[in-house]
């Protein structure tokens, strides 16, 4: 029988926030997967406990993958844990989560702290739906399509950023949702100089102006608004489709087009035009 994948959150910052239940899967599996492990290492010896570990993160995660899942085969099992927070978000993991999904091995999730949502909780902007968008990518091309994409989303949206390019970020995120757009940014949470702060991105960008950024950072970014409802009475849009007729249009094709503008149905234009024609 195969053994079983653990997917192990560790603390974002604050030791304290290792639960005994991530000690306790650390010491009962075979081995720990981790994304450094001079890291891991620390937080073992920490809850001073002994582990064989073995080395996966971005990488080596096709080579080191298939070695991970041939073990858990094999029935061994296996606690995979990152640097900081869950993994598989925004971190290794995803692969050899879907390969064990694939081959058939249990993965059980172990829950830990996770930057993006103690930031969005943190955020007061609406939480009932949200989007996560991770790293905005360096790539100039990328990084504009992925903000261009995003121009008309309505959920919240969550950012990951590294403090060299926050200000790049913030001025390129201002620039296409407009500086008026509200947002929260979390730096250093569960740290010693955790804040949290929200205003407008106009205002993030002012403030880091002349303050070069430190820390780790998650962005929360309001969502657009809705678009202005057109409130049109049926009349009106009646009085637009005579228009229309009177411009040289088809009746059909008047019908048509308010119909698209309005949201009103073609069919009852249509027969209201013609009573008002016959009557
Ligand atoms: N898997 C992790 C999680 O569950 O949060 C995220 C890993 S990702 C490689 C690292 C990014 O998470 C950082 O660049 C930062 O944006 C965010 N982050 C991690 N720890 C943080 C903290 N203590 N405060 C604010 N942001 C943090």
């Amino acid at each position: 029988m195969s053994g079983t994948l653990y997917l192990v959150g560790t603390p974002i910052g604050n030791l304290s926030d290792m639960s005994p239940r991530t000690a306790e899967i650390f010491s009962s599996v075979d081995f720990i997967a981790a994304e450094d492990t001079r890291v891991t290492l620390k937080l073992l010896n920490h809850l001073g406990i002994k582990k064989p570990l073995v080395s996966y993160y971005e990488h080596n995660r096709a080579e080191s993958g298939e070695k991970i899942l041939s073990r858990l085969l094999a029935g061994e099992s296996c606690a995979l844990a990152t640097d900081a927070g869950m993994p598989a978000i925004s971190d290794p993991g995803e692969d050899i989560v879907s390969q064990c999904h694939d081959a058939g091995v249990e993965v059980i999730a172990v829950p830990g702290p996770c930057a993006a949502v103690c930031a969005l909780a943190l955020s007061g902007l609406p939480t009932g739906r949200f989007t996560f968008e991770g790293f905005l990518s360096t790539v100039k091309k990328n990084r504009f399509a992925h903000l261009e994409e995003l121009k008309t989303e309505r959920r919240t949206m969550i950012f990951y950023e590294a403090p060299h390019k926050l200000k790049a970020t913030l001025s390129d995120m201002a620039e296409y949702f407009g500086g008026d757009r509200r947002i929260s940014v979390s730096r250093e949470l569960t740290k010693l100089h955790e804040e949290t702060f929200r205003c407008t991105l106009a205002e993030a960008v002012k403030r880091y102006e002349d303050t070069p950024p430190k820390g780790e950072f998650v962005l929360i970014i309001e969502g657009a608004p809705e678009p202005a409802e057109t409130e049109i009475s049926f009349e009106d849009a009646l009085e637009q489709v005579v228009t229309l007729t009177e411009s040289g249009m088809s009746l059909k094709d008047s019908v048509k087009q308010v119909a698209k503008s309005t949201g009103f149905g073609k069919n009852d234009l249509y027969n209201a035009m013609l009573k008002r024609n016959n009557g």
